[in-house]
């Protein structure tokens, strides 16, 4: 979720939990694919037929794609969190996370908000 339509749904600190939550699945992912690559190459000398062989070089390569994809996504989550995390104090009464959308720009991520408590305005960028 884009964080300019989580500060519009849920709200900053909800955003942010859930982002960390789906960060934190994926890497969960990235784990057991690893596991499946290794399983898979302790596997590779008991086969002994031409099909087996096969499925297992097929499993090497989806769980070495599949956890690739899933370690860069979490990264991205985890750094887009935290980007937005940084820079969701406000400035003048330093509350926390009790962010206003305001505007966002087209891709969602660099937003205009205000807070909530004093009003004072400012911009996070990712
Ligand atoms: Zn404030």
């Amino acid at each position: 979720m884009l964080l300019s339509d989580g500060i519009r749904r849920i709200g900053f600190r909800k955003w942010y939990e859930r982002t960390l939550l789906a960060s934190h699945a994926h890497l969960v992912l990235c784990f057991l694919c690893f596991i499946g690559v290794f399983a898979a190459f302790e596997a590779t000398g008991r086969f002994t037929s031409v099909s087996d062989r096969l499925t297992d070089v097929a499993t090497i390569l989806i769980c070495t794609v599949t956890g690739a994809w899933a370690l860069r996504r979490y990264l991205r989550l985890m750094a887009r969190a935290e980007s937005a995390a940084n820079q969701a104090e406000c400035p003048r009464c330093h509350v926390y996370g009790r962010l206003v959308l305001q505007k966002a720009d087209a891709e969602g991520d660099e937003v205009e908000v205000h807070c909530s408590k004093c009003g004072h305005g400012w911009r996070i960028e990712p």
